[in-house]
């Protein structure tokens, strides 16, 4: 079975929407973006169309590479200040010459809409949730939907990035799932992906996973995300495995979308917290 991302995206920006419609003052977000990365310019684009749909505020704070980092923290913490602003992130990845970790963690907790700051991070890992990761917590939301329960369940998380692998073992942890995490340095990656009830593949290599890697009725959710001549896959043999796997994940259609919409409940739950 398809574990439709893009259905249950568009019903939650729909529920979004309809609150949003009832507030005078709408909730913002700000987008800061440090050069002109392609990547980051479409990313960005669909995050200010996913606003602009439900009604919230787009600020695109957009600063060329050669920009004095001082200018930066400027505006970090004016938008910091500026309480008609409900979200904040920085677009990555930013250039080499910028200190990722340092303007990160200059965003207040309660607008890091990307729940990356430290602060966040550091809740999260003692279960005293702020703002988390959106695209960990569209997974997780995802398989709620479905009622596919995490509980004594074991998970298989490959990819550890701050932005995705971590954050999301740290959720299936919350929810009662045995959890492992792999990486590239992880020896042998089939003996652990035969073990899962649940495989996460949050990589960027298209066919990592593939059909002799999983067991019977697996739940496969497929983070990756590769272009190959300008169509997207995810990093896993989705063909191949799609009838071995109790539920999967489509690539485009799964994770994707649901990243956006948490995103933009991240936006909302903070803005319906200072009301
Ligand atoms: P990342 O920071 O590059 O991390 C990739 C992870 O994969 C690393 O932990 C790396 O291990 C691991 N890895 C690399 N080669 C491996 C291999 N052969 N076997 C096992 N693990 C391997 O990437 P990311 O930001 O987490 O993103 C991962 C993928 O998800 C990308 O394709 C990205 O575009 C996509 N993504 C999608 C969404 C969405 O909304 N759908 C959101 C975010 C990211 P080491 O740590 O040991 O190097």
């Amino acid at each position: 079975m398809i574990l439709d991302g893009k259905t249950l995206s568009d019903k939650i920006k729909s529920d979004i929407k309809s609150k949003v419609k009832n507030y005078l003052i709408k909730p913002t977000l700000a987008v800061i973006q440090i050069g002109n990365d392609e990547a980051s310019n479409i990313y960005i684009n669909s995050k200010r169309k996913a606003c602009e749909n439900v009604g919230i505020n787009f600020i695109h704070a957009k600063f060329d590479e050669d920009t004095n980092e001082q200018e930066i923290i400027n505006r970090i913490i004016e938008l910091n200040n500026d309480s008609y602003v409900n979200g904040i992130l920085i677009q990555l990845p930013i250039p080499k010459k910028f200190d990722t970790y340092k303007l990160l963690n200059l965003i207040n907790k309660n607008k890091d809409v990307d729940g990356l700051t430290d602060i966040n991070m550091g809740l999260l890992f003692k279960d005293n949730n702020n703002l988390i990761p959106c695209t960990p917590q569209g997974i997780i939301k995802l398989l709620e939907e479905y009622n596919i329960d995490l509980l004594g369940k074991h998970a298989v998380v490959v990819g550890k990035s701050n932005l995705v692998g971590k954050p999301l073992a740290m959720l299936l942890l919350q929810n009662g799932a045995t959890v492992t995490i792999c990486h590239s340095k992880t020896v042998d990656l089939k003996q652990y992906t035969k073990q899962a009830d649940i495989l996460i593949c949050a990589v960027g290599k298209k066919d990592l996973i593939t059909k002799d890697m999983v067991k019977e009725n697996v739940v496969v959710v497929d983070v990756g995300i590769n272009r190959v001549d300008g169509k997207l896959y995810g990093d896993v043999d989705f063909e191949n495995i799609k009838d071995i796997a109790s539920y999967i994940t489509p690539v485009p259609g799964g994770v994707g979308p649901m990243t956006v919409a948490m995103l933009l409940s991240n936006v909302l739950k903070n803005y319906e917290k200072n009301l």
